[in-house]
């Protein structure tokens, strides 16, 4: 499938981008369009669609240098009071640039971001079957 999207021109410096941070496989950059100010979009700069195509490697990249930036956000002007990292993978879950990005969004008292969720309480039973779901999943990724 035809990895190209916005985020590629991004990367290859074709489109107008506010850049934060840049290395030899990240970039981070203001999100055009933020969900609170000093929003910024951690991606690797060679396309991902999705967390199952991204080198794990370089997804532990990722989230290092959101690290650095939340650091970054608290102390610079932006000067939130909190920071929440956020990644859709999948059109169900919202993704809709499809190059593997971290959302890094600064948090501020009455900002008004949310995700809207309806925690539910299931029973030990039901968490330890799906546990051994799960778990069992993760030993045959493992082997492939
Ligand atoms: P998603 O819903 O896929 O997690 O988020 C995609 C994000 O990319 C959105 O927050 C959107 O504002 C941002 N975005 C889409 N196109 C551009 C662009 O051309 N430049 C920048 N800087 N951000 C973009």
């Amino acid at each position: 499938m035809n990895p190209y999207t916005i985020f590629s021109d991004i990367v290859a410096g074709l489109a107008p981008t506010s850049r934060v941070y840049e290395d030899e496989d990240v970039l981070a950059f203001m999100d055009i369009r933020p969900v609170t100010p000093g929003h910024v979009l951690v991606i690797p700069k060679t396309p991902a669609r999705s967390l199952a195509e991204l080198d794990p490697a370089l997804g532990g990249k990722l989230f290092q240098v959101g690290q650095r930036v939340a650091s970054a956000l608290r102390e610079s002007e932006v000067g939130c009071d909190g920071v929440n990292f956020f990644l859709a993978d999948g059109v169900t879950a919202g993704q809709e640039v499809f190059h593997v990005h971290l959302h890094v969004i600064p948090r501020t008292p009455g900002d008004g971001f949310g995700l809207r969720a309806r925690p539910t309480s299931p029973a030990r039973a039901d968490l330890d079957y799906l546990a051994g779901s799960i778990s069992g999943a993760l030993g045959r990724i493992a082997n492939r």
